[in-house]
This record gives structure tokens, sequence and C-alpha cells, in this order.
């Protein structure tokens, strides 16, 4: 095979409580790619459709990670990549991460898959690292693996993938503002409480037990984050309104999508989500603020061939 194109999932990333280690891929939204073969050494990025995305291969995460899977392989020619680019940068629901993991996904299809998923997460890191100045796996996590993924250590590399219930549905809504990544974290504290910690880890063990027991009760009391929301939620106009809007349409819970401005929300069932996504969507009709709402089934699979 010389050429493959793929989909590459919108993840959701920290939900709530797992700041930096949780995440979860999307099947409604994602990012198409063409990876192509060819004998000239190294990354071209030959097409970005969709966004104004840089195609110096050092300036795309794509060209990134891809020349980070080369450095690792003995492979001696190299890949072209054409990006249909349909998750918007910073939206906080993995935009760069679905160009990253797409990118070393199909290059390592392509040679006969010599790289586990495991080893494709740290070459997709380094887009990330480009990204937002920190090598976070949370959102390529997912994108590789599907379902929702833990990143029970960073060093070394520990990722556990963990089934989501089958009724979970996901309703993200982006409102078109601009936060960059790296901006809102530099805004988060570096310390914290024990007591904080405690809250925390409760709801990280509660959430992991509650997909696993396809408990939804316990998945939405679990959805609580004490460190990271507080403070970024100031960020985004309307947080608080909009997390109560989909509460009071029946969510489980609600909370800041990656590093926003996307908030989702996690439902059971199809019918709930997209009362949800009516619920958000009206609190942002009401302040005047643009945006687009996505409702979806958790994706099982990551990325996969179209
Ligand atoms: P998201 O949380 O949606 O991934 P980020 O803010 O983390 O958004 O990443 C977007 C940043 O990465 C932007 O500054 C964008 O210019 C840069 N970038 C470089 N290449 C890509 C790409 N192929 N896809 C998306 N973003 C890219």
């Amino acid at each position: 095979m010389e050429k493959i194109k793929v989909f590459c999932p919108a993840t959701i990333a920290n939900i709530s409580c797992g700041f930096d280690v949780l995440g979860v891929a999307l099947d409604a939204v994602g990012d198409e790619m063409v990876v192509r073969k060819v004998d000239k050494k190294g990354i071209s990025i030959t097409k970005v459709v969709g966004q104004e995305l840089p195609l110096e291969t050092e300036k795309n995460v794509a060209g990134v990670a891809g020349l980070e899977f080369l450095k690792a392989s003995d492979y001696s020619g190299g890949f072209e990549i054409e990006i249909y680019k349909k998750i918007k940068p910073g939206s906080g629901i993995g935009s760069s991460a679905a160009s990253s993991t797409g990118a070393v996904w199909g290059m390592n299809h392509l040679l006969g898959n010599p790289f586990s998923k495991t080893e494709l997460v740290t070459f997709a890191m380094e887009g990330e690292r480009l990204a937002s100045d920190v090598a976070h796996a949370d959102n390529v996590a997912p994108a590789l693996f599907g379902d929702f993924t833990l990143v029970r250590s960073y060093t070394p590399l520990d990722i556990v993938p963990i089934k989501a219930p089958s009724e979970l549905y996901a309703t993200v809504i982006h409102p078109q503002i601009e936060i960059k990544t790296s901006d809102s974290r530099k805004i988060l504290k570096t310390t914290l409480s024990m007591e904080t910690a405690i809250k925390q880890w409760g709801n990280v063990g509660g959430l992991i037990a509650g997909l696993l027991q396809n408990d939804y009760e316990l998945i939405g009391r679990s959805l609580e984050d004490h460190i990271v929301e507080p403070i970024r939620s100031i960020l985004i106009p309307g947080f608080d309104i909009v997390k109560n809007a989909s509460l009071q349409a029946g969510a489980l819970g609600a909370g800041i999508s990656g590093s926003g401005p996307s908030i989702f929300a996690f439902s059971k069932g199809l019918e709930i989500a997209q009362k949800v996504a009516i619920a958000m969507a009206e609190v942002y009709d009401k302040i005047g603020i643009e945006y687009d709402v996505h409702v979806s089934k958790i994706n099982q699979q990551g990325i996969k061939i179209l």
C-alpha cells in the first residue's frame, strides 16, 4: 500500500477531574488526512484544507510528529501529508492531536505497523509540545486507542485504555472565542493543598469505577474538578450558566473540554445528549456568542481508515 486516507477523531481531554491524564475519543467530529509514501526523505505537508495552518514541516504538528517517527524508524524514504481540517485549532477538542496522531498512525500503517500504539503516542506528543509547549498525552492517547484512556504514568509512559458504557454520549459546545492552550496553562497554580488533592483523586477513582461498572450516576458524581475548572472557567464566558443548563437538561455532568473554550457534558442516551445541546446553545444565543455544537457517541476505535 502506497497511500492511506484516515479519519482522526476529536477528543475531550482532562474530563473534569483528570487534568493531563484522562481523555476520550469522539465519533461525530474529526479531521481527514491522506498519507502517501514517497522516495524523497523527510515529511512534506502538501495541502491543508479548511483552516489556515502552516505548511512548513517544523511548524505543523503533523510534520513534527512525523519527523519523530522517522527518527525512530529504519525506513529510508519519506511521506507526503494532506490535512482536511474539520476541527478548529484552539477549540479544546484536540485539533492538534488529531493531526499528530493521524500522521504517525498513517505512516505506521503504510510500513506494516512496526511501532506499537504507545510508541506512536510518544511521537505524537512532540506535536503537542509544538502546539502548547507541553508534551501532554491526554488527547493523543484516546485518538490512537479509542474510547477513554488514562495516562497512569508519563515516565515511563503507561496508557490504560478504558471501555465506555454503551449508552454514554458527549455533547460539546465550542463558543467562538480564542484561548491559547499555552495561555490557559500559564494561569494554573503549581501547588495544591492535601485537602484538594484528596477530593480530586477520589473523583478520578470514582470516574474510572463508574465507567467500568456502567454506573452512570457514579460517572456524573465524579465529574468534579477542584483544581483547574475554578481557575480556567473564568476565561470562558457563560461557563457556569452553560454547565447548569446542561445539568437541568439531564446531563450526568459537565466541564471544560481540554484547555477550553469548549464545554462538554456527558449524558445517558442520545435523546438527553440532544436536549443538552439545545440547552447549551440557548445560553450562547442569549449572550450573543457564535458557537458550534456537537453530539457524539464515544468512539471505540480511534483513528480508522476511510
Ligand atoms: P486544540 O486544543 O484544539 O488542539 P491547541 O491550541 O492545542 O488546540 O493547538 C492549536 C495550535 O497548534 C495552534 O496554534 C495551531 O496553529 C497549531 N498547529 C500546528 N499544526 C497544526 C495542525 N496540523 N492542526 C491543528 N493545529 C496545529
